[in-house]
């Protein structure tokens, strides 16, 4: 496991991050427009290149098949996936969305359904999409003429997109297997974090069962839900709590996301490192264009 940042890295799989920020995104547009607010991160997050310039969680799995095709699996198309897209798929040479798999269907996680349009039009044929059952009813209310094509009224053409829906039941998707794990993303409300081979990725929890924490056992990475430190939110870990969660599931490593504009990426990283010095636990954020190397 190593962190690339190049686009062309001779590993032949990664993940990269699309986003690593919570629904609204960093900066909050109230943060720079309130001439009282002394919020020191979202004016840092729109200089180029700033680590706390976060979209909406959403994760890259990229594979070199045996074929040479380059397979390209997405997690979560948000509010702010457009943009996201933008930025990253060119530098990581991302042609096709070979599928695209939902943790749940909250704006942040399915808001980015309608641009899915410009892959369907341009680039390939159809993009399946593996969501449960209820996130697609979900998705139906808010993209009607997505989900019932013929319902359309536009002259642009609407994302021609196959939903297969999935359960616990481990599926795969272009030839990966992925492990539902469920986890409570507030009260009784399930959701579903992924793992497949040694990365099991959390992006929207508040609590998870032990049998949810022994599928994770044994991964080498973890990418979990730290929107914040100190203040409980009921539906996301704390900082505090996912830092817990690390030390009782004793991964290799941890990488944070879905983080508001209360994380300032450089110096809460340098608190975190001394965690690894004190009692070896590797825990940082992860940041937007972020590219992890790992055999997958
Ligand atoms: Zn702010
Ligand atoms: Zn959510």
């Amino acid at each position: 496991m190593s962190d690339s940042g190049t686009p062309k890295s001779a590993t032949k799989s990664r993940i990269v991050f699309l986003g690593t920020g919570t629904s609204e995104g960093v900066p909050r547009v109230s943060c720079l427009t309130n001439p009282e607010n002394d919020c020191p991160v979202c004016p840092d997050a729109i200089k180029p290149g700033s680590p706390n310039r976060r979209r909406n969680t959403s994760l890259l799995i990229q594979r070199q098949l045996d074929s040479g095709r380059i397979s390209n699996i997405v997690i979560d198309a948000g509010k702010f996936f457009y943009e996201s897209a933008m930025q990253w798929f060119p530098k990581y040479d991302v042609h096709t969305i070979d599928g695209l798999v939902i943790t749940h269907a909250h704006a942040d996680a399915v808001g980015g359904f309608d641009d899915l349009r410009d892959w369907t039009n341009n680039s390939q044929e159809s993009l399946p999409i593996y969501l449960r059952e209820q996130d697609l009813d979900s998705v139906e209310s808010l993209f009607y003429y997505l989900v019932d094509r013929t319902k359309q009224t536009g002259g642009g053409g609407v994302a021609k997109l196959i939903f297969e829906t999935i359960d616990a039941v481990p599926f795969a998707v272009d030839g990966l297997e992925l492990k539902a794990l469920p986890v409570e993303h507030g009260r009784n409300q399930e959701v579903f974090g992924y793992r497949f081979g040694p990365v099991s990725y959390v992006s929207d929890a508040s609590a998870f069962s032990d049998e949810t924490a022994e599928l994770i056992s044994g991964s080498e990475l973890l990418v979990l839900d730290a929107l914040r430190p100190a203040r409980t939110h009921g539906t996301h870990f704390t900082l505090e709590e996912a830092i817990w969660q690390a030390r009782r599931l004793g991964v290799t490593r941890t990488l944070l996301t879905d983080a508001t504009h209360d994380i300032d990426h450089e110096p809460v990283n340098a608190e975190l490192a001394k965690l690894r010095d004190s009692e070896g636990l590797d825990i940082q954020y992860a940041h937007d264009g972020l590219a992890i190397d790992i055999a997958l």
